[in-house]
């Protein structure tokens, strides 16, 4: 750990008693804030939670025992964090316009799992997007959970256009006749056709789940299409771009509401965590107001200017561009591929990851704009961060001119300024 005790004495934003109680730790959260703070983030899954988010995170909610739900919790003195909770599941229904909300689930895979349990049995087919086109692990990977327990049959995309092949869909579906249809993707830079996926499970008898992690943020800011109308289930996280607390979310029917409940607690989890949930309320209100739906919209204007200009460098954009926040692109006309790529950015303290390209055995790059465009950064900032990670993998600068580029970045622009 390079951070000296003397810088470590002169931050007084690091609470003092775990300064004077455990310097070990507290050198550890001055580093990484320190490293979220000297360079640049474009992880797509990542994003710069507000100090209000931060600080319900740190309260004494951490305390609480509450299994169970608000009015009907097995443990006694809940009548405060009920209202918590109740208000989370409020402003969830409001923000999203669901009928109802389970603010419970610990991450997004939780969440997944907690739908899986509310409408499948064991041995059950599920047809999702396939691992290798941006499906996430609870999608059938057999290293988790859903691979072991379920029949998943996979969808995947153009090898061309990186498009989702909506034929192939619905050909599965007839095929196969899954009892749920999964959309979602840590990957795909595209809205997707809620409505198609509507209409094909309809045709086939199977539920619509819809694991809407990514791009929920982007729903809750007005800036792309909601699949609440259309799915069964809605399972997201609260921390990507929605820029919450870490954690999942369920949303769903009335009809579903009993069985979506029991599924998070007590078949999958056990107290729930109050303070996440408080911070979770916190995000909601945030997410409600105008200024966060201008900076939903925002984060897409980036990320289509970050795409074009990374075309422009000579990376290749998968789908041609992106209607969302997330961007892949296959490094390889610059001479490198994307596991090398990564190494080589990080170095130069511009932090991303790799992914699965459409086409081929190589990886490419998965990049997002939610947190640049937190800490302010605009079309003009995302030009230079294009610039400056095409001139990084052509090799045409070394790492310490590269991290002087994205210091210059990222102290006109502090994510957390006060
Ligand atoms: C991020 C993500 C998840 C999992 O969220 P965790 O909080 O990491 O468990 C699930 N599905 C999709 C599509 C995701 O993008």
């Amino acid at each position: 750990m390079s951070v000296t005790r003397d810088l470590i004495e002169a931050d007084d934003s690091m609470p003092g008693v775990l300064l004077r109680q455990d310097p070990e730790l507290a050198e550890i959260l001055l580093a990484e804030r320190r490293r979220q703070s000297t360079t640049l983030q474009l992880i797509a899954a990542e994003n710069f939670t507000s100090p209000a988010v931060l600080a319900a995170l740190g309260s004494p909610l951490a305390n609480k025992y509450a299994e169970g739900y608000p009015g009907a919790r097995h443990h006694g003195g809940c009548e405060i964090v009920d209202v918590a909770e109740r208000l989370a599941v409020e402003r969830a229904q409001d923000l999203f316009g669901a009928e109802h909300a389970n603010v419970q689930s610990h991450s997004g895979s939780s969440a997944v799992l907690a739908a899986y349990a509310a409408l499948l049995r064991p041995g059950d087919t599920v047809l999702a997007l396939g691992l290798p086109y941006g499906g996430h692990l609870t999608h059938g990977s057999p290293a988790n959970f859903s691979g072991r327990w379920f029949d998943f049959v996979g969808y995947g995309v153009d090898a061309e256009t990186g498009l989702i092949d909506y034929d192939q869909v619905r050909t599965l579906a007839r095929t196969h006749r899954p009892k749920a249809i999964v959309c979602g993707s840590i990957a795909y830079p595209r809205h997707l056709d809620h409505a198609f996926f509507r209409d094909v499970a309809d045709e086939v008898g199977a539920y619509l789940i819809a694991d809407a992690a990514h791009p929920i943020g982007l729903v809750a800011g007005g800036a792309a299409p909601s699949p609440v109308p259309y799915a069964d289930i809605v399972c997201a996280t609260t921390h990507k771009v929605l820029r919450g607390p870490r954690g999942g979310m369920i949303l769903c029917g009335g009809a579903l509401a009993e069985r979506v409940d029991r599924a998070v607690f007590p078949f999958t989890q056990g107290g729930a965590q109050m303070h996440t949930i408080a911070a979770k309320a916190v995000a909601f209100g945030e997410a409600a107001t105008p200024a966060y739906a201008a900076y939903a919209h925002q984060v897409i204007a980036n990320a289509r200017v970050l795409a074009a200009h990374l075309a422009a460098e000579g990376l290749v954009v998968t789908t041609g561009g992106t209607d969302t926040h997330l961007i892949t692109a296959d490094p390889a006309p610059l001479g490198v591929d994307g596991k090398a790529a990564r190494g080589r950015l990080a170095a130069a303290g511009i932090v991303l990851d790799c992914c699965a390209l459409p086409h081929g055995d190589a990886r490419g790059l998965r990049l997002g704009t939610a947190a640049l465009t937190t800490q302010g950064m605009g079309e003009r900032e995302m030009r230079a961060v294009a610039t400056l990670l095409a001139e990084v993998l052509r090799g045409g600068t070394d790492a310490a001119a590269a991290r002087n580029g994205v210091r210059d970045l990222v102290t006109e622009f502090p994510p957390y300024p006060e």
